[in-house]
């Protein structure tokens, strides 16, 4: 991750924030995985699970499979998608088969501002671009694979005993605060933001340049600049031009209040295969940032995806489902549940099939055709990415918009700029 973007969200965050460890778990047959793995977790695997580790270890190959079946069995095992990756893509995105998910919905496969996949400086993803390559590559030399294998098994001995641990901010007043701080920076440098706009109309001229646009309580005409975030479907109808063929996945969260503090559970979050459990996903604020709970009191959040989408959902069922499997979790008792609500999130989830690209470019072509306008984001680019992702496109899009250059722009100037300098061979004595 570009360190730029760390330092801007520790300096905007509203509010106190601590800095943590970023160790989170996987359940299947009733056992709890941590990852980065413990030493204690790292024995709870399938035997065949360890042996094809070991094998992968010894091997330094990177995969080559297009789908998320493939791909995951092959860094995996098939003890493992058996048991936990299939049964888990299949409650989290019922909506698809794994054999049929592109990989690069798993692997966070990075885009430019204009909706390109960038590998950039960013090595793993470079090597395993040889997934648009119809051949497999070359296979490493003995020494390349050697060097790699030490450099993985030291970095798992770091991991094992806690050390070099990848590291994430959580803000007291919780994640929104990145976003608050964000606003009041905003705000502060004279921008102004109107929410809850609802009901946009794009007006463009003959050109293709967006002239006007409308919400529901104002306009503005002749603007410089455009910048979409909301859904690529919506912008399709404004920009009154095919919706590209891709779906998103609407889901329902579920937050369990309690008044006892939660118990057999030590991470931020945890991901379920089991199929009887409802949900895919457990998080536990409080794992984060103790004061996100009033003392003595605790809270979870269960994540659900409807298989026939948000329509169909009986919400009490769904209650009971929830707080059913975290009885059988030990997370809680029934008596110790003080509230239960559901709220939906809307296009939560961009869906990628093999052949995504194809089908998003389609729309592209047409959104590149109006000068004044950029799709960005999660849901304006169809892009299953992150928060830090996607302040990196804001911040791309803020150079791009000030006429300079972006940021991979950059580090592919400085890095041409580097092979072409003069190579001292001798010391100048
Ligand atoms: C369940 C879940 C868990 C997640 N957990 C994490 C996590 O732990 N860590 C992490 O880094 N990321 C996480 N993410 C991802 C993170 O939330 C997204 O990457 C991030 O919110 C994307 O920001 P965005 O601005 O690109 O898009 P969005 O957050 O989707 O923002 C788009 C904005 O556009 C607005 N909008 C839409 N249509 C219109 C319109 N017509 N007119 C005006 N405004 C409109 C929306 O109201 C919204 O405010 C999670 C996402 C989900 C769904």
């Amino acid at each position: 991750m570009r360190p730029d973007v760390s330092d801007y969200a520790r300096k905007l965050v509203r509010g106190p924030k601590d800095e943590i460890d970023f160790r989170i778990s996987a359940h299947f047959k009733g056992r709890e995985i941590a990852w980065p793995p413990t030493v204690g977790s790292l024995f709870k695997l399938p035997p065949a699970a360890m042996i094809h580790n070991f094998k992968k270890l010894v091997k330094s190959e990177h995969p080559t499979e297009q789908d998320f079946q493939g791909f995951t069995k092959f860094l995996y095992g098939q003890s493992m998608y058996d048991t936990f990756f299939g049964p888990y893509i299949e409650k989290k995105l019922p909506a698809i088969k794994g054999g049929e998910l592109h990989r690069d919905w798993w692997i966070l496969a990075r885009r430019t501002i204009a909706n390109e996949i960038d590998t950039g400086q960013d090595r793993y993803l470079s090597k395993v671009s040889g997934q648009r390559m119809a051949t497999k590559p070359a296979p490493p030399s003995l020494k390349k694979k050697l060097i790699k294998s030490i450099d993985i098994a030291y970095k798992m001995w770091l991991n094992l005993r806690s050390k070099n641990m990848p590291r994430v901010m959580y803000p007291h007043g919780g994640i929104g605060m990145i976003a608050e701080g964000i606003k009041d920076e905003f705000l502060r440098l004279g921008g102004t933001l109107i929410t809850n706009s609802g009901g946009t109309k794009l007006t463009r001229d003959a050109s293709g340049r967006i002239t006007r646009v409308e919400w529901g309580s104002g306009a503005i005409d002749a603007p410089d600049h455009v910048v979409w975030t909301g859904s690529i479907h919506e912008l399709a109808d404004c920009l009154d031009v095919p919706r590209a063929k891709v779906d998103y996945l609407s889901i329902a969260l579920v937050y369990v209040t309690t008044k006892k503090p939660i118990t057999n559970a030590d991470f931020l979050y945890t991901y379920y295969g089991e199929p009887d459990l409802i949900f895919n996903r457990l998080y536990f604020p409080t794992r984060a940032v103790k004061c996100l709970a009033p003392a003595g009191k605790d809270s979870v959040c269960a994540e659900y995806s409807p298989p026939q989408g948000l329509e169909d959902i009986d919400r009490k069922d769904l209650e009971t489902k929830v707080v059913d499997g975290l009885i059988k979790l030990k997370h809680l008792k029934r008596e110790d549940v003080e509230g239960v609500k559901v709220r939906v999130a809307k296009d939560a989830y961009p869906i990628y099939p093999i052949d995504y690209l194809a089908r998003l470019n389609v729309l592209w072509d047409k959104i590149r055709a109006v000068p004044n306008l950029a799709s960005v984001g999660r849901t304006g680019q169809f892009y299953y990415n992150n928060m830090a992702l996607t302040v990196c496109l804001g911040h791309d899009l803020a150079r791009k918009l000030l006429g300079q250059p972006s940021y991979w722009e950059e580090q592919r100037d400085k890095a041409a700029a580097a092979a072409a300098a003069p190579v001292a061979l001798e010391r100048d004595h």
